[in-house]
């Protein structure tokens, strides 16, 4: 592997090699607080022997510790000169592989060829199309993400809680989502508008939603709470066009009370509401 020292801030890497123009409209925002960058593969809890996808590796700072701890390294950089660059940086080793391209548009299990690790300081712009994307089946074993704090807020929510929401809900239904660290926005160069968080993501075995369901169960959360201020009671009426029996009779079924709102719901009572609407003829 070639040798290197640090990138710099200044438009030169640390061999005095120019870097690539910063493309704002990518998101870009590099990572320079060691401390950070250590944070986010210690959250990864690698024993060595794993697959790592990386989503936006940039100038390569978290990717040169990731190549590291594990034993291939997948990484997926959309900007084109970032790629060339990272592609001459690791021509010497074999175990990483850089992809160009889209992460939207890239098939993530079939660029790691087997059980997985993702990892990703991810451009902003996309966040949540990315939480979902890596969340098709079949899934990464966990991914720990550096995103807006506000949004680390509301995956990590509970049920009650001011954040918690649809985004809430419906990561939640298919994973574990735990807030790890609060990172300032002085750790990125150039530093962004907002302040930023690591949250890991660790998919369940028993997720609460089956992947046939999954379309029909975002909908109905986003329905949901976007009356989230009335009673379950009313909200069935209103989404199912039944009257107030027999939406009392599904929100039974489902094990929900009729007058408690949509913000106080674990996930998988949108679930069993899924269910039970379901088998409710006419609904
Ligand atoms: N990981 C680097 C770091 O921590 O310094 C860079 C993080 S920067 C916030 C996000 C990176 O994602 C940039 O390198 C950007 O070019 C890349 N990116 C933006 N959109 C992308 C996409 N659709 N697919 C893959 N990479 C993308």
């Amino acid at each position: 592997m070639p040798t290197r020292g640090r990138p710099g801030a200044s438009g030169a890497d640390g061999d005095g090699r120019a870097l690539p123009p910063v493309r704002k409209s990518l998101g870009q925002h590099f990572l320079h607080d060691t401390r950070v960058l250590n944070r986010i593969v210690d959250a990864l809890q690698l024993s060595g022997g794993e697959t790592v996808l990386e989503i936006g590796p940039g100038r390569g700072a978290l990717t040169d510790r990731l190549a590291e701890r594990c034993r291939r390294l997948v990484i997926i950089e959309y900007d084109r000169a970032l790629a060339k660059m990272l592609r001459e940086r690791y021509a010497g080793r074999p175990s990483v592989e850089v992809v160009e391209g889209d992460v939207l548009t890239t098939n993530l299990a079939a660029a790691a060829g087997g059980p997985y690790v993702l990892a990703g300081n991810v451009p902003y712009y996309i966040t949540t199309p990315i939480l979902f994307h890596a969340l098709e089946p079949p899934r990464p074993a966990r991914a720990v993400y550096l995103v807006q704090r506000e949004v680390a807020d509301r995956l990590t929510a509970a049920p009650g809680s001011r954040a918690y929401g649809a985004l809430s809900v419906n990561v939640q239904a298919l994973a574990r989502a735990e807030f790890v660290a609060a990172v300032p926005a002085g750790a990125f160069r150039p530093p962004p508008k907002v302040e930023s968080a690591i949250v890991r993501i660790t998919p369940l075995d028993r997720p609460a939603v089956a992947p046939e369901d999954e379309a029909r169960f975002h909908a109905l959360v986003q329905q949901l709470f976007g009356m989230r201020r009335k009673q379950m009671r009313r909200i069935v009426r209103a989404v199912a066009s039944l009257d107030a029996g027999a939406a009392d009779a599904v929100l039974h079924r489902a094990g929900i009370e009729p007058e408690v709102r949509p913000e106080t719901l674990a996930p998988a009572a949108f679930a069993r509401l899924l269910a039970a609407l379901r088998a409710t003829p006419g609904s």
